[in-house]
């Protein structure tokens, strides 16, 4: 009997289920154990665990859920090699790569830290007569998280953390591909103190996906994944009368003017767009050359750098990224190479084939650049996530935004130039929600929001920092008057004014 990844309710780690799944080592492509798929059932149970927890943990005070957030700070320190061994065992991510994951992660428990003072709200005294008013944040009562495959620790703790101090209780839904992290990362909780049922993982697919979007007692979702699953689930939450952001995929471009310090443009280049096998939202896909001498350049220096890539699995921190996560996604990512030539682009370094070996199964798939991309082919227009670069080439700037402007995609995006008054311009009109000059992988940090434009976010906030707790907290405003000697006022028909 292989070991079960189960659900985490009520503090309680759950391993009934009718349905599991194979988790797979994209390394060897063999199981290393089960995941349970919840259904209705176990989801309304988690739910329900959370629905309870709520009225004590809205009433603690915010300093004592901060405190909270501090073991768990220290503990996801504690545990470190091991959620690193698991995120590299179940997602292929090479060591180097999982801690910085994992330290983002860490700095966004370090911002939740910080709810006492985030929760503070305004106050007005004497706004009328004897008459006093303030708003506050509460919190929405049970609220869920829905992540992707790539960021098995980061993106949950984009959610919760900020959730939690803001009084919510959550459930969790980490992605079915690689559980182990989420769960042992949520359990830590429990050890720091957290009471029962605050936190609750439920796995599974998009049965249990579906029992959260409509049961009334979840007041809101966050959801982090493709766009076609995150435009889904943003109609139906909202259908549902359910606060929601959904954050999308992404295609992001980055501009190499001719100005360019080339030589440190392309290591940017290649660590931002192979660094986790390609599969990260924030990857640079797309290099857009300005003047056929700057693509000419910088082909010849990506050449040079790609030949040093090291490919193979986690266990070797030499390497610099891993397999993809899947053979369906190793195949889809192949497909776009060779749509890509049939169309007429050139691959210039070709990743398809690659054999690591003693991981002959494993899904992987060498650095691949191609150049000579039009925007009419089907590999520009997908989002490839995958170790793939492709290179555009146009004749100025206003070409390029004009081509970032028009895709789909606004996540993130970069320019790599010397030209402070050009760097301007294109931060200033860009279409896309993350900008990088001469920084190719511009996630912004814990206490700022992260959050792409177009069709890479639905909603209104942004995930984590100061937009988290906005997207957590229901504001409310009272105002309360106490006048001296009690209140002796006949009716009054007009509306209240200060004359
Ligand atoms: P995915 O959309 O396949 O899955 C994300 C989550 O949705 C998982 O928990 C999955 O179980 C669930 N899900 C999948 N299909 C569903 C359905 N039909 N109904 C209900 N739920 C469903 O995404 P993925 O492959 O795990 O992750 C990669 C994608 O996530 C990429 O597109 C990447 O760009 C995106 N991503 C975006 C960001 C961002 O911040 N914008 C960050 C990380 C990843």
């Amino acid at each position: 009997m292989s070991e079960i990844v189960g659900h985490l309710i009520g503090g309680q780690v759950v391993t009934d289920h009718t349905r599991s799944l194979e988790v797979l080592n994209p390394a060897t492509g063999r199981c290393l154990r089960q995941v349970a798929l919840a259904d209705q059932a176990m989801v309304e149970r988690a739910i329900t665990a959370a629905a309870e927890a709520f009225p004590a943990w809205r009433n603690t005070p915010p300093i004592s859920r901060a405190r909270i957030m501090f073991r768990f700070k220290e503990l996801l320190q504690a545990n470190a090699d091991k959620i690193c061994q698991l995120l590299g065992e179940e997602h292929g991510k090479i060591t180097h790569d999982a801690k910085g994951e994992l330290q983002r992660g860490i700095e966004n428990v370090e911002f939740a830290c910080s709810a006492p003072h985030l929760l503070k709200g305004e106050h007005s005294k004497n706004v009328g007569p004897a008459i006093d008013s303030w708003s506050e944040h509460q919190p929405l009562g049970v609220v869920a998280g829905i992540t992707p495959f790539n960021f098995p620790v980061m993106v949950p703790l984009w959610m919760y953390p900020a959730a939690l101090v803001c009084g919510n209780c959550f459930v969790l839904k980490p992605s079915e591909r690689d559980p182990s992290a989420a769960l042992l990362v949520a359990q830590l909780l429990s050890e720091a103190g957290l009471p029962d049922g605050v936190m609750n993982v439920v796995n599974g697919d998009a049965e249990a996906v579906d029992t959260l979007l409509s049961d009334a007692r979840v007041e809101a979702i966050s959801f982090v994944g493709s766009t076609p699953v995150a435009q889904h689930i943003y109609t139906s939450a909202t259908a549902h009368g359910k606060r929601c952001q959904a954050l999308g995929g992404a295609k992001n471009h980055a501009i190499i003017m001719p100005d360019a310090d080339l030589d440190n443009a392309v290591s940017q280049l290649v660590g931002a767009a192979f660094g986790s096998s390609g599969e990260r939202c924030m990857a640079l896909s797309v290099a857009v050359a300005v003047g056929d001498a700057t693509a000419d350049a910088l082909i010849e220096k990506m050449q040079q750098q790609m030949t040093s890539l090291k490919v193979g699995p986690a266990t070797d921190d030499e390497n610099d990224f891993g397999p993809l996560i899947s053979a369906q996604h190793l195949a889809k990512v192949v497909g776009h190479i060779d749509s890509a030539e049939q169309q007429g682009a050139k691959v210039v370094v070709d990743g398809r084939g690659l054999r690591v070996q003693g991981h002959e199964d494993g899904y992987f798939l060498g650095g691949t650049l191609i150049d000579r991309v039009t925007p009419a082919m089907d590999c520009y227009q997908a989002e490839i996530f995958g170790p793939v670069l492709l290179v555009v080439r146009v004749n100025s700037m206003r070409d390029a935004m004009d081509l970032i402007d028009a895709h789909e995609y606004g996540n993130g995006t970069c320019i790599f130039t010397r030209d402070g008054e050009a760097a301007r311009f294109f931060s200033d009109h860009i279409k896309v929600g993350m900008v990088g000059i001469n920084v190719p992988l511009p996630v912004p940090v814990a206490y700022h929001s992260f959050g792409g434009w177009k069709r890479s976010l639905f909603g209104d906030l942004s995930a984590y920092g100061p937009d988290a707790v906005r997207f957590y907290t229901r504001r409310k405003t009272i105002t309360q008057r106490w006048p001296e000697g009690g209140i002796r006022e006949a009716a009054n028909f007009s509306m209240p004014t200060l004359d």
